[in-house]
């Protein structure tokens, strides 16, 4: 039995992602206000009300989306729709996901995990974040080894799923104490440290986001790989 990821999973997942945003917009903003421009809560949720939308429209079409065509319609939509830096870098990020899903109508668990780890790499061709930078990348790394970690170690989707939510969580608090090396933050310096990172924060929300949306694997029968 290969454990599979429905397109509807997904579509969950991203739904539920932009209505943790939505429900934290304000939260958002207000790490933003401390060490940037005080629009981030503003920025995300923006994008992904635009990208439920697109959502909307891809599953009204014949025939249904497949894996890589919903992930990639969020990564575009969310580029086109927002202009701080966070647009580029989540829409790359879903993008990038996008085309490793490709064409498959059930990815399986391992080809959602290389997803996740070529949406951080192009987070960081995007941005060059590194390690330490106090960016998204310091809950978006973390998460993703601790997603592939899981799965190495034989757990199920939900139980890879917590554990990265968990390890993002974790990479989000980790930015307090940080110096800001990367975008508006970093024109802080020293001022940056004691804020948490409000791109981190919303990494911590899409993690939170397939726990709230009960993703699991389906055994599915179909074809597709
Ligand atoms: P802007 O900084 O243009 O106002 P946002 O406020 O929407 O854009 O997003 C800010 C977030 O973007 C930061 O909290 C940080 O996590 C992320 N970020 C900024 N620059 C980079 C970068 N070079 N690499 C990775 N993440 C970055
Ligand atoms: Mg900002």
């Amino acid at each position: 039995m290969t454990n599979r990821v429905t397109v509807a999973a997904l579509d969950a997942w991203l739904r539920a992602f932009a209505g943790l945003v939505a429900e934290h917009e304000d939260e958002l903003s207000r790490l933003d206000a401390a060490i940037g421009d005080a629009d981030h809560g503003a920025n995300m949720n923006r994008g992904l009300t635009a990208a439920t939308a697109a959502l909307d429209a891809l599953a009204a079409g014949e025939p249904p989306p497949a894996a890589g065509a919903v992930l990639s319609r969020v990564g575009m939509t969310l580029i086109s729709t927002v202009g701080g830096a966070s647009g580029p870098l989540f829409g790359t990020f879903f993008l990038r996901m996008g085309t490793t899903l490709g064409d498959h109508e059930t990815p399986t668990v391992e080809t959602l995990a290389a997803a996740l780890r070529a949406g951080l790499a192009g987070v960081v061709q995007r941005g060059k974040a590194e390690v330490g930078d106090k960016t998204m990348y310091d809950a978006l790394a973390p998460a993703v080894e601790a997603f592939e970690a899981a799965l190495a170690a034989g757990e199920p989707l939900a139980g890879a799923l917590a554990a990265a939510s968990k390890a993002a969580d974790d990479g989000c608090t980790a930015t307090i104490p940080l110096v800001a090396r990367k975008g508006r933050a970093s024109y802080l310096g020293e001022r940056s440290v004691g804020h948490q990172d409000p791109g981190a924060t919303t990494v911590g929300l899409f993690f939170r986001a397939a726990l709230d949306a009960g993703i699991d694997a389906a055994a599915a029968g179909r074809e597709a790989g």
